[in-house]
């Protein structure tokens, strides 16, 4: 069995995301959080992507920890190598995107690679090197305005000029109407002239389709999650990918079901909303005053819990809260203090709950999983279906139990208003 794809991603939902349509394509994968430490099992694995926390950190801290992950996949016999960032080329002037691309290339060994940051059917896409969100320029998208990465300029080919030291060219729509052949033969008389990074155009699927064929035998290809889900087929045109009848089947789900959530992002709240409507009874609400008092709201959450999950009644845990209440309890306690008193509470009522039975756990909100994935101890996750686009059922080994723990996760605005209680009629 070979290791066809080792994707490398920056940050933890664009792992799951690429790896959620990696499954879609029809690979049946693996997204490893962080570079693991100890052996993983790969038998019946088509695709690994390895979550990296690189997307905002110090440039040298992202190709340290890139060339890491790239080490590892290599020793896994991964025969192409991807390295995800998000469909906004979220970068600053100093990288990542650059840097990291061009230590990824010289550690390959490789003269040249791409950078498709599109995906059409979310609204992003890149014309004469210009990248849009919906009718938008990215600079005029609301991502000018990004804490960490604002985006003030939509012309990749400059942006990343700026990142790196290398010539960075352009694969034009007009290219890649001609064809993969076409598309190949313009990528090799750019590497001829010593143009090591491409940015692609793209503005449909046709086009995500003509850069996989395009690139299937390079070494290292770069982009967004909507590229991932072009590579089975050319995978498969090669000779090297079966096809796999259910890449996301899971095995049976086992244990209570329970909805944790830290998120305050506007779908989230609608479905907690949602939740509470069909069941009045079914949730708790934690707030980051109250834990700041001590342990009493989170053991009376426990509690509620409990009682719920002996009754096998769906269950809500949230802090969830819409932005007035956010920020007045920002306001009396710090943003980082109200942040980690939920993402603490949350994670521990996770460990707690799991311990004693808790099979099927749907998380709400990035930073949130991250927290609970993280005091949970998970490293890997198997990628199932997807619930809703970005969102799929994963599962992962847990000890001394036959039945794996079954994971959720969602960041902020994804998932459709029903997704608390829609998320486990989808799992077997
Ligand atoms: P999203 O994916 O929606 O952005 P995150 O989990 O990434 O959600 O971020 C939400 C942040 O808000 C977390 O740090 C969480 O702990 C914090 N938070 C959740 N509820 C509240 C609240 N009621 N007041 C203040 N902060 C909160």
């Amino acid at each position: 069995m070979t290791l066809l794809l080792g994707a490398i991603a920056d940050d933890f939902t664009g792992a799951t995301d690429l790896a959620n349509n990696l499954v879609r394509g029809g690979m049946r994968c693996l997204q490893v959080i962080g570079v693991p430490q100890e052996a993983v099992d790969l038998r019946d694995i088509d695709a690994v992507v390895v979550a990296l926390k690189s997307r905002s950190c110090p440039v040298q801290d992202a190709v340290a920890d890139s060339l890491a992950a790239l080490e590892w996949l290599r020793a896994q016999g991964a025969r192409q190598l991807f390295f995800k960032y998000c469909s906004t080329f979220d970068s600053t002037d100093e990288g990542n995107i650059g840097p990291v691309a061009d230590v990824l290339l010289e550690a390959l060994g490789a003269s040249q690679t791409v950078m498709v940051p599109a995906f059409p059917v979310n609204g992003r896409t890149v014309y004469q090197g210009h990248l849009f969100v919906g009718d938008r320029l990215l600079n005029d998208s609301g991502m000018q305005h990004h804490p960490l990465n604002p985006m003030q300029d939509a012309d990749l080919v400059r942006v990343l000029s700026r990142q790196t030291p290398h010539a960075v060219g352009l694969a034009s729509r007009q290219v890649l109407a001609n064809g993969a052949e076409a598309t190949g033969a313009h990528l090799s008389s750019l590497a001829e002239q010593g143009i090591r990074h491409v940015i692609c155009d793209t503005l449909d699927e046709q086009d995500l389709d003509v850069l996989a064929e395009a690139t299937v035998l390079l070494p290292l290809i770069t982009g967004g999650s909507g590229l991932g889900q072009a590579l089975p087929a050319q995978y498969r045109a090669q000779g090297w990918l079966a096809t796999i009848a259910e890449p996301g089947r899971l095995a049976s789900a086992a244990g209570g079901a329970l909805v944790l959530s830290g998120s305050c992002s506007r779908a989230t709240l609608a479905q907690v909303a949602d939740f509470l409507a069909k069941h009045p009874d079914g949730g708790f609400a934690l707030d980051p005053l109250s834990l700041s008092e001590g342990d009493k709201q989170w053991e009376q959450a426990l509690a509620f819990a409990l009682q719920r999950l002996s009754l096998q009644a769906p269950t809500l845990i949230y802090a969830s809260a819409d932005p007035d209440n956010v920020k007045a309890a920002q306001a009396a306690l710090g943003v980082a203090q109200a942040g980690h008193l939920v993402e603490t509470a949350l994670s521990q009522l996770a460990v707690t709950l799991v311990n004693e039975g808790v099979g099927r756990l749907l998380v709400a909100g990035g930073e949130t999983s991250g927290a609970v994935v993280s005091a949970l101890g998970i490293t890997t996750l198997r990628i199932g279906e997807q619930i809703d686009p970005g969102v799929p059922w994963t599962q992962t080994p847990w000890p001394g139990r036959e039945a794996p723990l079954s994971l959720a996760l969602k960041s902020g605005n994804f998932g459709g208003v029903d997704f608390f209680t829609r998320a486990f009629e989808v799992l077997a």
